[in-house]
């Protein structure tokens, strides 16, 4: 028999798509011991991190909890439940994750049609308003935050013009989620999911959900039975909501997480957080800029907690990436999809989201980078980056 030794990881400095650098006052409520989850204290848990998810989704919608499951199960959950056979679903395609929802569609039943844009690029209020005239869907699903790109999704009119035409308008929102502002009810979106490990600056493994009054009565009228058992709302409000009748055990230890990282957002305040995600992308970016990296999603929608950037000529993708974890402990994320072993995705997250960390990335990139024989003007991204600091 052998066993393993103890647990021990390398510490990281984790700036990819996500995971994220969790805050230390989360990990402390990690390591609190378990309460029963039908304990009357931890239903008060449940009650206070409800509420704080729906001021960080800015909504009142009654029907806000987190889904146990990470960000794709709250991809799952509202498509299954908004849908149904013989339902019509359109998906906006811009990147890897509108791909996933396409595919968590189609295995739905609805009949799917996909309106596509560049990779990078981001749909119009025109292009959207042609599709919707043509498909009449009763769903039409949209990616915030395209993680895979790195491009920033304006989602202001959409909802009431989705409206105009009977369709529910359904936003991911994993990787926005308290980095940029996300607007459920002002915007008028019908059902919305996100996931902790970004910048909720938690662990993985719940993603949170909120369905509005107009999506709970969508749901009400079904005819016929949500497809998935775990994740059917008409079920598990009943835990979630004043009944609390036992659907499934929750995990606890997540619920603890995800209630202290929701106070620390709080705690800081949602403008001053988007304020803060912006101004360590502006230095980043002018480092960046000074090594000659620029960035793939297009000027102007340029997500804040999600670089994604070009690999300059001359760098080797998987040696840069291997460099700057072996020596620096620097985790970054590679290309996916179209953007394979072309961008690398720097990702400045809730907690991650500070200067030193983006002052400690570009003097190690720039070491990765002079070591593979590209020229940069020696601490060029450093000095930038100071710049836009001290400006
Ligand atoms: N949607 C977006 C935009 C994402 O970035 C991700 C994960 O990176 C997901 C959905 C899926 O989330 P998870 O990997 O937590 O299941």
């Amino acid at each position: 028999m052998s066993i393993p030794g103890q647990l021990n990881p390398s510490p990281r400095v984790l700036l990819g798509p996500g995971p994220s650098d969790v805050h230390p006052r989360v990990l402390t409520a990690m390591a609190t011991p378990l309460v029963g989850h039908l304990d009357p204290e931890f239903l008060v848990l449940m009650n206070e991190t409800q509420d704080m998810l729906r001021q960080v989704f800015r909504t009142q919608n009654r029907l806000t909890f987190p889904v146990s499951g990470t960000g794709s199960a709250g991809m799952e959950t509202c498509v299954v439940n908004l849908i149904e056979p013989g339902d019509r679903m359109v998906v906006c395609v811009n990147g890897v994750f509108g791909q996933r929802m396409t595919d968590v569609a189609q295995r739905a039943g609805p009949a799917v049609t996909t309106v596509e844009r560049p990779w990078g690029e981001v749909f119009d209020l025109n292009q959207l308003r042609e599709v919707l005239q043509r498909v009449r869907p009763k769903v039409l699903g949209i990616v915030h935050a395209e993680t895979s790109t790195g491009a920033w999704q304006p989602l202001e009119g959409l909802g009431p013009l989705c409206h105009e035409f009977e369709t529910l308008l359904l936003v991911d929102t994993v990787t926005s989620l308290a980095g940029v502002p996300v607007e459920v009810d002002a915007w008028e979106v019908d059902a919305v999911y996100s996931g902790t490990q970004k910048c909720l600056s938690c662990p993985p493994g719940l993603a949170p959900v909120s369905f509005s009054p107009r999506a709970v009565e969508a749901i009400n009228r079904r005819k016929t039975k949500v497809q998935s058992w775990y994740l059917d709302m008409t079920m598990v409000q009943r835990y979630w909501g004043e009944e609390r009748f036992y659907h499934h055990t929750a995990p606890i230890t997540a619920i603890y997480a995800l209630r202290e990282a929701l106070r620390l957002v709080l705690e800081e305040g949602l403008e001053v957080r988007f304020t803060r995600h912006l101004r360590n992308h502006q230095a980043l970016k002018a480092g960046l800029a000074a090594l000659g990296i620029g960035y793939a999603a297009a000027e102007g929608h340029q997500l804040p907690q999600l670089n994604a950037v070009r690999i300059p000529a001359g760098a080797d993708d998987l040696t840069t990436r291997k460099r700057l974890l072996g020596e620096f402990g620097i985790e970054i994320g590679g290309g996916l999809g179209d953007f394979k072993g072309k961008v690398w995705r720097v990702g400045l997250m809730g907690h991650a989201s500070r200067p030193n960390n983006v002052l400690l990335f570009l003097a190690a990139l720039e070491q990765c980078l002079v070591a593979q024989g590209v020229k940069v003007p020696p601490g060029a991204g450093v000095a930038a980056a100071n710049r836009v600091y001290a400006g």
